[in-house]
């Protein structure tokens, strides 16, 4: 039985293990060169830094057996330095409070990670044992098509190593991308099947929130000392998350250099979506001014990451609807299933491929 999985983020990426290992043929059609969608490694002057996601708890004996069998539990290792949620009175004793913090004990993974050569790790692992032949990057899918008497779906594609675009027949289809860009799909693959415009509602339904990711380079960086990262206690602040790579992870930054990626809060994000390079450095010199007294250092390189659907404002509510279309040989998974983080889109590719192969037996 043929699958065809849209996105190859971690939710399509797990959608396709699970799913080859019940001995289904997939294949996972991605729109960009790189696999891991929101698990983004980018290397710059032979650093590697995540842009997007920036740690993963494991908080299931699923995702952990899943790490093992994939073969990266060996490649993953904890914040070398603590998280401090800001604003604080005493950094000795925010210093303090986030040492303290609990790791949860039953919990063979109980901290925060991140994968030696960056995010990007598992996704790699993942595709190497899926077998790269299944997997076709830059290809964007534009349109399905559904063929009643057939019972089966053709997806209409760009990139796809043709200008013009391709087509692709699949049996099923896993549609892996999130919620907007899902509703999008389904918009332009009007018509469908009713539920489908039930399905297409509801996700349109699902807010994202944007996210604004600055990197730089500079001298080494002294401000708030021992901190690993700062988390703003509140979304009022414009700073969500700030942290030094040669502290999380020293190994990967050359010795006497400091490398910080700073994160917009949603809010702030939304005001700099399109703005140019000059307008986001000079809002994000005035945010640590005002928030946490850092000055900006010299920067040697900069480098600007948008994410235009960071993280899902909440999840989808009409699960129904989602039921509804399966009678149509289709599942659809992503992190807005149940929550915006690493572990649910984990989750919710394998939930996904088990409904599938539920409802054919295997
Ligand atoms: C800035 C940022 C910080 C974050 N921080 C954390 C964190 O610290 N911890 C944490 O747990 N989570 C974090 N997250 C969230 C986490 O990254 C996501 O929850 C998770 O990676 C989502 O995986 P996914 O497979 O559901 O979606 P995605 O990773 O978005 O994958 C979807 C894939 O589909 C592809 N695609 C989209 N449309 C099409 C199409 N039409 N045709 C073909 N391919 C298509 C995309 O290119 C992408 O590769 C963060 C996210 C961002 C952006």
């Amino acid at each position: 039985m043929d699958v065809a999985i849209i996105g190859a983020g971690l939710a399509g990426l797990t959608a396709a293990y699970a799913l080859a290992q019940r001995g289904f043929n997939c294949e996972l059609l991605e729109k960009s060169r790189a696999l891991g969608g929101r698990m983004a490694t980018r290397r710059f002057l032979d650093i590697a830094f995540d842009h997007g996601a920036q740690y993963f708890t494991v908080k299931t004996a699923a995702f952990a057996d899943f790490l093992r069998e994939v073969g990266v539990a060996e490649a993953m290792h904890p914040l070398a330095a603590p998280v401090v949620s800001y604003p604080f009175q005493d950094l000795a004793a925010a210093l303090a409070e986030a040492s303290r913090e609990a790791p949860a004990s039953n919990s063979e993974f109980p901290h925060r990670y991140v994968f030696y050569s960056g995010m990007t790790a598992l996704a790699k692992s993942i595709a190497q044992r899926i077998g790269e032949r299944q997997i076709i990057r830059e290809c964007f899918v534009e349109a399905m098509a559904w063929d009643a008497a057939a019972r089966r779906w053709t997806l209409h594609t760009r990139g796809d190593n043709t200008t013009l675009g391709g087509t692709r027949q699949a049996d099923w289809v896993v549609m892996a991308i999130p919620a907007p860009q899902a509703a999008q799909l389904l918009a332009r693959s009007r018509p469908l099947p009713e539920p489908f415009a039930k399905l297409q509602e509801a996700l349109e339904r699902v807010t994202y929130h944007p996210c604004l990711t600055v990197i730089w380079g500079s001298p080494p960086d002294s401000a708030y000392p021992g901190v690993g990262a700062l988390r703003a206690a509140s979304s009022r602040y414009s700073v969500g998350w700030l942290t030094w790579l040669d502290r999380i992870a020293p190994y990967r930054v050359p010795s006497g250099q400091s490398v910080a990626i700073a994160q917009f809060a949603p809010h702030a994000s939304r005001a700099l979506l399109d703005q140019p390079e000059g307008v986001v450095l000079r809002t994000l010199a005035m945010a640590l001014e005002a928030d946490l007294k850092i000055d900006l250092p010299t920067l040697q390189w900069v480098q600007i990451k948008q994410w235009r659907y960071a993280s899902p404002a909440a999840s989808v509510t009409d699960l129904d609807s989602l039921t509804a279309v399966s009678n149509f040989n289709f599942e659809a998974c992503g992190d807005y299933l149940i929550n915006g983080r690493i572990e649910s889109a984990f989750l919710s590719g394998l939930a996904a491929a088990d409904r599938l192969g539920r409802r054919v037996g295997a």
